[in-house]
């Protein structure tokens, strides 16, 4: 065997070369596969070594935006919160992210009250959590003129003049702002403060948004019969508060001496009232299809005695 195999590498003519070139191209490849190595363990190395870095950075990042909606987002599902819990928990052990701490804090928090509200009335698929109102040095009031623009309301015509319920709305509720205005800690919005269309979804949202002490609409009623007459204030049959502020305000306007009947109270499911998240009333300030109170509701100095019981009652219910 190894007479021939000498014989072959003595006589073959390409053998050396074949032989050379063999271990050139090993000689080759294993440096390529050295370099190749030696490449990706260094990536391998630096990526470790800067990758948790970034990474949590960018979970940083991710949370502080979530946690900074969170308050205003009422309507936020609890996995979303436990979601934002986990990703803070990652975040919170560096010592630099005091302000994520606090906002943990402030999750923790919402989360316990979402799962007390939730194991009260646990058949509601969706529950808004309502933030409670503020403590504040003031009192907060939005009134809420009904109908404006095209919505005219009711409207009666008595000789040829169409009386809208929508400028008798607006009109009270001016003279009430004026009134509220003079006196202390009371700061007033409105709805709408010219002849204006304001859809009914935006109403209680500025009560919602300006977190109000009282929200109070002002319209005027109609009925078949021209004997009804009088003034009555209705709250949402699902709050207690409400029903209690609409009793006391009615009890203030007993004692207003105004020129038409003290109704009294009722409850009713109107879109203002059921989608305010604090307390909201409504006046229904009299009859428009009465011939006494229309009358009166179209008299300027009879709108300026109204609005100055309304406000007197308003005030006394939410003064601080
Ligand atoms: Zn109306």
């Amino acid at each position: 065997m190894s007479n021939r195999k000498d014989w072959y590498r003595n006589n073959h003519p390409k053998a050396s070369v074949i032989r050379k070139m063999f271990i050139w191209v090993l000689v080759i490849a294993v440096a390529i596969i050295v370099v190749l190595g030696g490449y990706f363990i260094i990536r391998q190395l630096w990526s470790s070594g800067s990758k948790p870095v970034s990474l949590e950075g960018d979970a940083l990042q991710s949370s502080q935006p979530a946690e900074q909606e969170r308050p205003d987002q009422n309507t936020k599902p609890s996995k979303d919160i436990s979601l934002t819990e986990e990703s803070l928990e990652s975040t919170s052990p560096e010592p630099e992210d005091g302000k994520s701490v606090e906002e943990g804090q402030t999750v923790a928090e919402g989360s316990e009250e979402k799962s007390e509200e939730s194991s009260e009335e646990s058949s509601e698929p969706e529950k808004i959590v309502i933030p409670p109102i503020p403590e504040r040095s003031y009192a907060v009031v939005v009134l809420d003129p009904g109908h404006g623009g095209v919505d005219g309301g009711c409207d009666v015509t008595i000789d040829g003049v169409m009386y809208k319920e929508k400028d008798i709305d607006l009109a009270v509720a001016l003279y009430v702002r004026d009134y509220l205005e003079q006196m202390d800690n009371i700061q007033v919005y409105m709805t709408r403060e010219t002849d204006k269309k304001v859809s009914l979804d935006d109403r209680p949202v500025v009560g919602n948004e300006k977190q109000a002490d009282l929200f109070v609409s002002f319209h005027c009623n109609s009925f078949t019969k021209d004997t009804a007459k009088g003034l009555e204030c209705y709250s949402h049959e699902n709050s207690a508060e409400s029903g209690k502020i609409s009793e006391k305000l009615i009890a203030c306007l007993k004692n207003a001496g105004l020129d038409t009947k003290i109704r009294g109270t009722r409850t009713a499911d109107y879109k203002v009232l059921r989608e305010s998240y604090y307390a909201a009333v409504l006046f229904e300030m009299g009859f428009m299809t009465n011939a006494e109170d229309l009358k009166n509701l179209t008299d300027e100095d009879y709108q300026k005695q109204l609005a100055k019981a309304l406000a007197d009652a308003i005030y006394s219910v939410v003064k601080k």
